[in-house]
């Protein structure tokens, strides 16, 4: 259905009350793209007998061959839903974003959750809770991201493993309860209490395959019309361990009171599972007789050609009728999960950069429309031309409109300067409808909606505004990291400007790919694992830069470190010679290094509460954590820092700037093999400067400083850490061994190993360096005869052993084969290059 076709959804963006936006979030495979189609086809977009079928949300053809989502799609649905307040069907507006399930791409799942307010958990009930259901349910919880949870694949319990009402119960209640464990660890107070329960019709059950599904209520509505007896007191009969004493008429929690002779039916079995087992299983058996008599009951009637229905057609149409899943979602979509205005409540706080109570604060609040404009623009969409982009996001707090004039604030903008940000208009506002896009003249805040013609300003994620002294939204946190890296060339040089145009596309179309070119003119494109390098490649060759070109081998990024503080005080002088510069370098506290990294600690980070950590938790001198601490880098946010430790200095003011900017460069390209510094602190403990302004500016402190920099690092016993990827591995007890020989082979190790309780299989969790971790996947199939498949994220990064300037020693060769690869002098650099003497 097109605007045209249905102009009050317009006028259901104002109604905050009625909108609903939220992500469907689950463990690869576990069946959230086909539920997101019982949604999308309530919605009349697709027709019901496709739903399931269709995959409405996949967009692209790769998705469609590797059976995975890889991009998150926005919808806007429009669905009807009668809340039994005697008001009848009402719309309601539900944005949808489905996300990929794939640990590559989690960068994708953080970007839809952002925008959302709810979130529907998937869980197999086969496979029960997994390793990603997990993952992505704490990002959730973290961007305070309301849970309901559908458990899938009941069809399977039914059809394959013919399993009896209450071992279907005991199978629920363990996934239920397995996902509250991760709540209850996750779960932030300001929020309430977030556990899911089939008592309060916060769960549901199903298959999405066959497009049926139910959760408490839509029982107890059916039996409390029947039975008298109210809703509320019938959905708690329903679940847990209640049972119906027939013969005396009373519910009891007895299952085998004194006066009966065979121990009683569950609640939940006797008028939720064994009535659904029982059809299924008579359409399945051809039992007419009983079916029919069963259809009848519920009140479903064949009508013309359905009549000639049978088999597994017949009872997905027929449990379609009965029991919805796309009816059963949109009660607990609309019941359950808060709207905008409620959950802007709570969420404002980790929205929001500024202050708590300014005008920007107030509006995202409040979600007010009449307020300033504060969009969130979470990700760029390529068009159907693939040269321009959609700025995807959701409206906090005002409205936005085509032709508006507003700000631009990329995420290094800083209230007040004019770094990041760009005035413009707003070529034309629209209404991401799946595979199309539609015109709306403006939107109001609690929405989503894609802006066009900002495109060129806005690299990955921004925020729009129209209030002048507005902050910027919080910028979304990662738990994954680009690590691995491929270089491209052209294969045809005439091309190269179609690559570079291509790259930059490709940046902005993904969040987490990082595409830069090396001081050797390489290009080189990194993201967070094999498939995802893969992909972007994929996407780089066919649609963003359409020529051909070579790859080189992947490797990884490693980063520069010193392990000890440096042996001595490292002048450098400028080429002047008027001025003098000491530094010394010293490795940071590693947990101090993910503080920085988490933005505890930082350029982000309330000064107040970072200068507590820091004394408190790292022992700092109070002083010094609060006030000298001149900036962290690189990119001003990284975890090296420069700390002013000099007494009485004199005009160390005027060369502050100098320093700050040649501290970025040399921490982006450290001196052993040009990779990133992580975990040093630079204390310059000395200068001495010429009194003449003239004699002491930036093109004599900036080459002095870095030298300095790389001096004291070289005098720090300087060592690379290397990235090391988290690799779970779910695996039937006998292909363990072969496991273990596969780890072994490339350095990595196991550090748990699980018992999956009620299954023959065992959950391996193990640490794998990225640079060994190519080809895993495939070695690791043939070594388990394909009946282990891994999942690999980055989990951190650890020094390598050794020492880099030893000369013969392994570091140094590895060293060396870095500075290879790079183009870079075939030597270990020189301390005397930095170091000078008085
Ligand atoms: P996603 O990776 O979570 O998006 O999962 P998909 O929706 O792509 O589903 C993964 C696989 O599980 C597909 O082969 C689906 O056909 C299958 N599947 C999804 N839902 C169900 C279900 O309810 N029952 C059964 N038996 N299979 C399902």
């Amino acid at each position: 259905s097109t605007l045209s076709q249905r102009p009050e959804v317009r006028s259901i963006m104002d109604q905050t009350e009625k909108i609903r936006s939220l992500s469907i979030i689950a463990h690869v495979d576990h069946g959230k793209t086909t539920l997101a189609d019982s949604l999308v086809s309530r919605a009349g977009i697709i027709s019901t007998k496709a739903a399931g079928d269709t995959k409405f949300t996949h967009g692209r053809k790769d998705e469609q061959e590797r059976g995975v989502t890889i991009k998150s799609t926005g919808v806007t649905l429009c669905l009807e839903h009668d809340q039994g307040d005697g008001h009848g069907q009402q719309p309601y507006l539900v944005n949808l974003i489905d996300s990929p399930g794939h640990v590559d791409f989690s960068s994708e799942v953080t970007a839809a959750l952002r925008i959302t307010d709810g979130a529907i958990v998937v869980v197999d009930c086969i496979e029960g809770c997994a390793v990603q259901t997990e993952t992505v349910l704490r990002q959730a919880l973290q961007e305070r991201v309301k849970p309901c949870l559908f458990v899938n694949k009941v069809d399977r319990c039914i059809l394959e493993m013919q399993m009896e009402a209450e071992d279907m119960y005991l199978r629920f209640r363990n996934a239920i309860e397995n996902v509250n464990v991760i709540i209850a660890t996750y779960n932030d107070s300001s929020m309430g209490d977030l556990q899911v329960r089939p008592e309060l019709g916060n769960v549901a059950f199903g298959s999405g395959l066959h497009g049926w599904g139910f959760s408490i209520e839509t029982f107890a509505k059916i039996l409390s019309a029947k039975s008298g007896m109210e809703k509320s007191k019938m959905m708690e009969k329903l679940w847990g361990d209640w049972f119906y004493n027939p013969k005396k008429k009373v519910w009891t929690n007895v299952q085998q009171p004194e006066d009966c002779e065979e121990p009683l039916q569950r609640g939940f079995c006797q008028y939720v599972m064994n009535p659904i087992n029982q059809l299924i299983r008579a359409i399945m058996d051809k039992d007419s007789e009983k079916y029919e008599k069963m259809m009848a009951r519920v009140g479903i009637v064949l009508k013309g050609e359905d009549k000639n229905l049978t088999g597994k057609a017949l009872m997905k149409h027929v449990m379609q009728n009965w029991i919805n899943a796309g009816e059963s979602l949109v009660a607990m979509v609309v019941m359950k999960l808060p709207p905008p205005k409620l959950a802007q409540r709570y969420r404002v706080e980790n929205l929001y950069d500024g202050p708590m109570d300014d005008e920007a604060a107030m509006g995202i609040r409040n979600c007010d429309p009449s307020g300033p404009l504060m969009m969130y623009v979470s990700k760029m969409v390529p068009a159907a031309d693939k040269s321009r982009f959609y700025a995807f996001g959701r409206v906090f707090s005002g409205t936005v409109a085509t032709g508006q004039k507003v700000r631009i604030q990329g995420p290094h903008y800083r209230p007040g300067s004019r770094d990041d940000l760009h005035v413009r208009a707003i070529q034309r506002t629209v209404l991401m409808m799946g595979r199309g896009t539609e015109l709306i003249q403006d939107v109001p805040c609690g929405n989503t909606v894609a802006l066009v013609g900002v495109d060129q300003y806005i690299l990955k994620s921004g925020t729009i505004t129209t209030l002048e002294d507005a902050h910027n939204f919080t910028d979304m946190k990662y738990s994954v990291s680009p690590v691995v890296k491929v270089a491209v060339k052209p294969k045809d040089g005439k091309d190269l400007p179609k690559l570079v145009e291509g790259l930059k596309r490709l940046s902005k179309s993904d969040q987490l790919v990082v595409c830069s070119t090396e001081e050797s003119g390489e290009h080189v494109i990194a993201g967070c694992g094999e498939l995802h390098v893969e992909i972007c490649l994929k996407d780089l060759r066919e649609e963003f830069a359409q020529c051909d070109f070579t790859v080189s081998d992947p490797v990884v990024s490693y980063r520069e470190t010193v392990t000890e503080e440096s042996n001595q005080t490292c002048l450098a002088k400028s080429a002047n010679k008027h001025n003098r510069l000491y530094l010394k370098a010293e490795p940071l506290d590693g947990e101090l290094v993910q503080a920085i990294e988490q933005g505890q600690v930082g350029p982000k980070a309330d000064c107040k509460e970072a200068a507590k950590l820091l004394t408190s938790k790292f022992g700092w001198d109070k002083q010094v954590a609060q006030s000298k601490i001149w900036c962290f880098g690189p990119e001003c946010d990284g975890a090296n820092m420069v700390v002013d430790t000099t007494i009485g200095a004199q005009y160390l003011a005027d060369i502050k700037d100098s320093v700050t900017s040649a501290f970025q460069w040399a921490t982006k390209e450290g001196p052993l093999c040009e990779e990133n510094m992580r975990g040093i602190r630079f204390n310059l403990t000395e200068v001495m400067l010429h009194p003449d302004k003239v004699h002491r500016g930036g093109g004599q402190i900036m080459p002095a400083t870095r030298r300095a920099c790389f001096a004291s690092e070289l005098t720090a016993k300087p060592t690379l850490q290397e990235p090391v990827f988290l690799v779970e591995i779910s695996c039937p007890k006998d292909s363990l061994s072969g496991i273990y020989n596969c780890l072994n082979l490339r350095r990595g190790c196991v550090f748990e190993e699980n018992q999956r309780e009620g299954t023959p299989l065992v959950q391996v969790k193990a640490h794998l360096p990225v640079s060994e971790s190519f080809g895993f996947v495939g070695s690791l199939r043939q070594a388990t005869s394909g009946q282990a498949f891994p999942q690999c994220v980055f989990d951190h990064w650890e020094s390598l052993p050794g020492n880099c300037l030893e000369k013969g020693s392994k570091m140094e060769e590895l060293v060396l084969s870095i500075r290879k690869r790079k183009n870079l002098k075939l030597q270990m650099p020189l301390l005397a290059d930095y170091l000078d003497k008085l």
